[in-house]
């Protein structure tokens, strides 16, 4: 049972805002390309491990994307699972070719189109999560065993391991082993938690989530002017729509009635939670203040102040 979903991947739409809105010249675009596809792949790995865990008995709580605070550190968590006798933390990985744990305390390889690129071991990861996790409900006088797996979603990948390597690799599998392992490590487990104890640890978790927040500007050191304008046309990208009875684009000539709202989702995305009637209108490259207006009004966005003043606000989460 799916107790926490996944959060939107904000910061993945965040940057897909900022890539669509940024010119081809600029340095910055394919990395930021790089970033989007690397994000997009590790969320299809992520619904790969859903669809396995999805096998497992029902009194099993799922927490997908779970982000709590330590010591005033955050750490996530890709699956934190409680079978009712054990906790279990998933890392999902979705790197391709063959990845080598070495002999060599903290190395792990990845070996693909015939470069050799270092990682950071995901198993250090997990066990970190794992010892904040411990920390966090020793707090809450929770004794439940804890153990962390690391999954690679890609069904190509070889994992192996050097000589002398000296993790124990038994925590380190492809997806489709997932639910097995689980279910055969909670068999070693006795002791059986009392509903209350799981509800406890449920409100904790609930309660204690914090979304990731994020502002792709900052983080790519990008100047704002350096952002398009206007409304996009669906069908050519182009930033070449004007905004009549209907948006219609200049190159194309696809009319759409929508085609705005996405550029008020960009606006959000990328600036904040509030904006003016004279913000947007300069985003969207509209020159006539009562069109900007029209079109808001025609969204479930609401305002507040009076006439110039009125500043409108997001209906999107906090982290939007
Ligand atoms: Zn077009």
């Amino acid at each position: 049972m799916i107790v926490k979903k996944r959060d939107l991947p904000i910061k993945l739409m965040k940057n897909e805002a900022v890539f669509r809105r940024l010119p081809e010249w600029h340095p910055k675009k394919s990395l930021i390309q790089t970033d989007i596809r690397n994000r997009r792949s590790g969320l299809k790995g992520e619904r790969e491990v859903d669809y396995f865990l999805s096998l497992l008995p029902n009194d099993f709580r799922i927490y997908q994307d779970l982000r709590l605070r330590c010591n005033g550190h955050k750490f996530q968590m890709d699956f934190v699972i409680d079978s009712g006798k054990g906790l279990y933390i998933v890392d999902a990985k979705n790197n391709a070719g063959q990845i080598i744990f070495g002999s060599d305390f903290n190395e792990c390889i990845q070996v693909y189109d015939e470069k050799r690129k270092i990682l950071s071991n995901p198993l250090m990861q997990v066990l970190r999560q794992q010892s904040q996790l411990e920390k966090l409900l020793k707090e809450l006088h929770i004794d439940i065993p804890i153990k962390s797996y690391v999954v690679f979603t890609n069904p190509h990948v070889k994992l192996t391991k050097e000589p002398g390597c000296s993790y124990d690799l038994s925590a380190v599998f492809t997806v489709d082993q997932i639910h097995f392992h689980l279910l055969e490590k909670d068999q070693e487990y006795s002791k059986v938690f009392s509903n209350n104890s799981r509800d406890r640890m449920k409100d904790f978790f609930l309660a204690n989530h914090t979304p990731e927040t994020y502002n792709p500007l900052d983080f790519y050191e990008i100047d704002s002017r350096d952002l398009l304008s206007g409304i996009q046309c669906p069908t050519c990208h182009s930033f070449e729509v004007v905004r009549r009875h209907t948006c219609m684009c200049k190159v194309c000539g696809n009319r759409s009635r929508f085609a705005y709202k996405k550029g008020i989702n960009d606006f959000f995305l990328l600036y904040g939670r509030q904006f003016t009637n004279k913000q947007l209108s300069e985003f969207l490259g509209i020159d006539r203040s009562w069109v900007t207006q029209y079109l808001v009004s025609r969204t479930d966005i609401n305002g507040t102040g009076n006439t110039k003043a009125r500043i409108y606000h997001s209906p999107y989460p906090p982290n939007f």
